[in-house]
C-alpha cells in the first residue's frame, strides 16, 4: 500500500479523532483515489489507514488507525454495528424512515444510507467508495436481508445520473412513510430529494408533541412543508408554507393529503421568503411560531444568499411579523458554520428585541455523528421564544 506522510497540522487533527481529510491540509497532494497509509512526518509513526478521493467536502477519509484491507467481511462488521445502534428505530412502529449508516459517526466516510420502510437508498459522496458499490452491496444485503430493494444518490461529479434503481424489488412510485406517526409521501427515484430530510425529525416532533397547539404557524423555505404537516398534526390553528419552488405545492398537499387533513387552514406560496415577508407586513398577517430553514447558499434572479452571511436578515425580517410573545425556530445545515458562528447572526437579527434560547437541536440519534469533529453534526435548530 502507498505510503503517504502528513504534516503536523494532519496529524494533530487524526490524533484527536477528525476522519475527514481537509484539502487545506494537504497542500500538494496529489487525489489519486488510492488507499493509503498515512505517517507523520515529523517522527515516522504510522497514523492509520485512509483513502484519497476528492468530494465536496474534503479529499478523502480516514478509515480506521490500523492498517485495514478492504473487503466484505469488513463492511458487513460495519453494517452489523450501525444497525445495532439503530434497533430502538428498528422497533418502532411509529417512525419507518430513518438513517442507518452515517459516514463518518458510523466509521467510514463516504456513503450514508437511509431506510425508508422496506427500501434502502445508499448517497455515495466520492468516486472511491463508488467504486465499492457491488462489494457494499453484498455485505448490506448480507446484514440486512429482510430490505425488498434499494435506490442509489450520486452525490459526487463525473456520472450522467444522479439516482437510479440498483437491486431488488422497486418501490412504488411514491409511497407513505410514517415519523412518530405521522404520514409523509416521498419517493426515492426522482433528483436528489426524496420529499422529507429524515435529519429533522426532532424539530418535527417538537410541532407534534407542544409547540404548535393552538398556533398559527408560517414556514419558511418549506420544500414539501414536512414542518407544516407536523404542526398540524400538533393542532396548529393554520399554516402557511413558503417556497420559490413551483413544485413544491403539489408535494406539499401530498404530505397534508396523506394524513386526511383539510386543506382550508394551510396555504402554500410559492414565492421568494423576503417578497413573503413584506406582503405579509402589508397585509397585516402575525404568526406565533415562524419556522426558518434556508439552504445554505442560495441564488435567486435578484441576489445570492448565504447562511453565513445574511441569516440575520431572515430574524429581523420574521420578528416584523411574529405575534407578541412568539417562537422562533432558526434552523441551518451549514456545516461550514460553527455554533457560535450561528448564534452570532442570530443575535444580529434579534439586536435589541428580547428573547430566550429554549433549547438547541442538533442530528437525532439515528445520524450518528463523529464527537470528534463538530463539523460532522451540521445541522443546529434553536427554538427562541421572543419577548416583545
Ligand atoms: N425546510 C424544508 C427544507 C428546505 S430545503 C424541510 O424541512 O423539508 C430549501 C428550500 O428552500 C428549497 O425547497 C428551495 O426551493 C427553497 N428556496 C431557496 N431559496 C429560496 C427563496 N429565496 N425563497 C423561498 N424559498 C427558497
Amino acid at each position: 500500500m502507498k505510503k503517504l506522510y502528513i504534516e503536523s497540522i494532519a496529524e494533530k487533527k487524526i490524533k484527536k479523532g477528525i476522519q475527514l481529510l481537509d484539502g487545506r491540509d494537504f497542500p500538494d497532494l496529489e487525489v489519486t483515489d488510492d488507499l493509503v497509509l498515512l505517517y507523520s512526518q515529523k517522527s515516522s509513526q504510522f497514523l492509520g489507514t485512509a483513502y484519497l478521493s476528492k468530494q465536496n467536502k474534503g479529499v478523502g477519509w480516514l478509515i480506521s488507525r490500523q492498517e485495514v484491507t478492504l473487503n466484505q467481511v469488513y463492511f458487513e462488521n460495519l453494517l452489523k454495528k450501525a444497525k445495532a445502534k439503530r434497533q430502538q428505530f428498528r422497533e418502532s412502529d411509529l417512525t419507518t424512515a430513518y438513517r442507518v449508516f452515517n459516514q463518518d459517526g458510523d466509521n467510514f466516510g463516504g456513503f450514508t444510507i437511509d431506510l425508508y420502510n422496506d427500501f434502502a437508498l445508499f448517497s455515495w459522496y466520492n468516486t472511491y467508495i463508488y467504486e465499492y458499490k457491488e462489494l457494499i452491496l453484498d455485505a448490506f444485503k448480507a446484514v440486512f436481508p429482510e430490505i425488498l430493494g434499494a435506490y442509489e444518490k450520486i452525490r459526487f461529479k463525473g456520472l450522467d445520473y444522479e439516482s437510479a434503481f440498483i437491486y431488488g424489488k422497486e418501490a412504488p412510485e411514491t409511497f407513505t412513510i410514517l415519523e412518530n406517526g405521522v404520514s409523509y409521501e416521498v419517493f426515492l427515484n426522482d433528483g436528489l430529494m426524496t420529499g422529507i430530510f429524515l435529519d429533522q425529525h426532532e424539530v418535527r416532533d417538537s410541532l407534534v408533541n407542544g409547540l404548535a397547539l393552538g398556533k398559527s404557524v408560517l414556514n419558511m423555505f418549506s420544500y414539501t412543508a414536512a414542518f407544516s404537516v407536523a404542526a398540524a398534526m400538533g393542532g396548529a390553528s393554520e399554516t402557511t408554507s413558503v417556497d420559490l419552488a413551483k413544485r413544491s405545492v403539489e408535494l406539499s398537499q401530498a404530505h397534508f393529503r396523506a394524513n386526511g387533513f383539510d386543506l382550508e387552514n394551510h396555504k402554500f406560496m410559492v414565492m421568494d421568503v423576503f417578497d413573503y415577508y413584506r406582503y405579509a407586513k402589508r397585509h397585516g398577517l402575525t404568526y406565533d411560531v415562524i419556522v426558518i430553514d434556508p439552504p445554505s447558499f442560495a441564488r435567486n434572479k435578484k441576489q445570492t444568499f448565504s447562511v453565513a452571511k445574511d441569516y440575520h436578515k431572515l430574524i429581523a425580517q420574521a420578528l416584523e411579523i411574529l405575534s407578541p410573545k412568539g417562537t422562533i425556530i432558526a434552523s441551518t445545515n451549514a456545516s461550514n458554520l460553527t455554533i457560535k458562528q450561528f448564534e452570532k447572526q442570530l443575535e444580529k437579527g434579534f439586536g435589541q428585541v428580547k428573547h430566550t434560547y429554549l433549547d438547541l437541536k442538533q442530528l437525532p440519534s439515528d445520524f450518528t455523528v463523529n464527537k470528534k469533529d463538530e463539523s460532522s453534526n451540521y445541522l443546529k435548530v434553536f427554538t427562541i421564544r421572543v419577548n416583545k
